[in-house]
């Protein structure tokens, strides 16, 4: 979810080294849709290659990201190609240190909304980060969630975005559906 109402996200970067806005290595910031590129473009003015870049993957890694994300399927139907955020000097195009997230909540990519939360192949949800139980090795490892960290149960990560289940469902299908739209052209 990534906001800064959270009070987990306002103290990630200091517990955690860095924030989910923050890549490491060969990790990719979020993926696009049209549609979030459509909502951002509207909402600050920037042309897309300004805030987003285009990848390559294999026929493979598309079909196996689909069977993998079922929110994106149909993604890349007119070929192995997608959009992503750009990173600059580390983190997100739209990241700054002493606030996080520039854009307001209903513009941020659905991916970002939707994060720590992911729904699997079988329909399910749960998250898309492990639980480490330890702040020290969840600094070290990488890839963690401080809110995730935090709670003891679905229902606290929930609240601690201040978001329900039925909110997080509801932008999965939103996703899906553009994720769709995407695959169209
Ligand atoms: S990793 Fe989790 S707690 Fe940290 S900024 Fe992202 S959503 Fe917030
Ligand atoms: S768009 Fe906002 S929430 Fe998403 S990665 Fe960039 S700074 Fe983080």
């Amino acid at each position: 979810m990534r906001t800064p109402e959270s009070p987990a996200c306002a103290r990630c970067a200091k517990a955690l080294g860095k924030t989910c806005c923050e890549p490491r290595g060969t990790e990719q910031l979020a993926m696009l849709t049209h549609a979030d590129v459509a909502r951002i473009r509207e909402h600050t003015g920037l042309p897309a290659r300004r805030f987003s870049e285009e990848e390559g993957v294999t026929e493979a890694e598309a079909a196996h990201f689909e069977t993998r994300w079922p929110l994106y399927r149909g993604y890349f139907r007119r070929g192995p190609v997608r959009i992503v955020l750009q990173a600059r000097a580390g983190a997100c195009v739209f990241f700054v240190r002493r606030g996080g997230c520039t854009l307001p909540s209903n513009v941020r990519p659905i991916a970002c909304q939707l994060y720590p939360f992911e729904q699997w192949a079988d329909g399910s949800w749960s998250l898309a980060v492990g639980r480490h139980g330890d702040l020290t090795v969840a600094r070290a490892e990488g890839g963690a969630c401080l809110a995730v960290e935090e709670a003891e149960s679905m229902e606290e990560i929930l609240a601690s975005f201040g978001t329900t289940r039925e909110t997080v469902e509801a932008l999965g299908a939103q996703l899906a559906e553009e994720a769709r739209s995407h695959g169209r052209g």
